[in-house]
């Protein structure tokens, strides 16, 4: 078993479209294990994505990501870290595949829907990021 962290980015919730992501969460029979909406400041934000500071997109993804709120979750399952960046799709959803989440939510690179974990490392620093133990419904 294994876990990630998932987020609904600011877009997806300002227009109304937080079910039709999670709905694609369950179908997957990736299980929700925790859930809550949040706004973060610009400052957790760039704490957040840390491993992105210095690079070109730095301050525009975080002033993004902290102009509303979000949904982030942790989701439980074999395999969790790349069957989410699957069901999400390519970073670009110009260029991510049909029927991925990337491909039907996405606005442009930067407001592409969903974030998820790239690696075990990254999913245990983000999920702690957001929650704590008792947070974790196992
Ligand atoms: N991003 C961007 N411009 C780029 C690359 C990335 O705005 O050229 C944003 C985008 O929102 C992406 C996030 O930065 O989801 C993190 O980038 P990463 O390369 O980790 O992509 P991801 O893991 O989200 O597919
Ligand atoms: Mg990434």
């Amino acid at each position: 078993m294994e876990r990630t962290l998932g987020i609904i980015k600011p877009e997806i919730v300002e227009r109304a479209l937080v079910g039709k992501i999670i709905s694609r969460v369950e179908e997957s029979g990736l299980k929700i294990v925790a859930m809550k909406m949040v706004r973060l400041t610009k400052r957790q934000a760039e704490e957040f994505y840390h491993v992105h500071r210095g690079k070109f997109f730095f301050d525009e993804l975080t002033t993004y990501m902290s102009g509303g709120p979000v949904v982030v979750m942790v989701l439980e399952g074999e395999e969790a870290i790349s069957r989410w960046r699957a069901l999400m799709g390519a970073t670009d959803p110009a260029r991510a595949q049909e029927g991925t989440i990337r491909k039907d939510f996405g606005t442009d690179i930067q407001r592409n829907a969903v974030h998820g974990s790239d690696s075990p490392e990254s999913a245990a620093f983000e999920i702690g990021f957001f929650f704590s133990g008792l947070e974790l419904h196992a």
